[in-house]
């Protein structure tokens, strides 16, 4: 998926496996957004959770009525 950086505006992509681990960590600790690094600026872009959830190979419970 596409995160676009807060701070510089740069567009970057991340990775599925990135989310597949960054995801149920951040649900683990009850965190709504996870901490991508921005490959330009190097400042920490908050993702939330949901965003990424979407994007994920399985569906999130929430969406799975479908
Ligand atoms: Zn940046």
């Amino acid at each position: 998926m596409n995160v676009r950086c807060n701070f510089c505006g740069h567009s970057f992509s991340i990775s599925r496996e990135f989310m597949a681990e960054a995801v149920p960590q951040a649900l683990e600790k009850k965190q709504k957004s996870v901490v991508v690094e921005c490959a330009n600026c190097r400042k920490q872009v908050k993702v939330p959770v949901r965003q990424m959830q979407r994007y994920m190979p399985r569906s999130a419970p929430e969406e799975a009525a479908e």
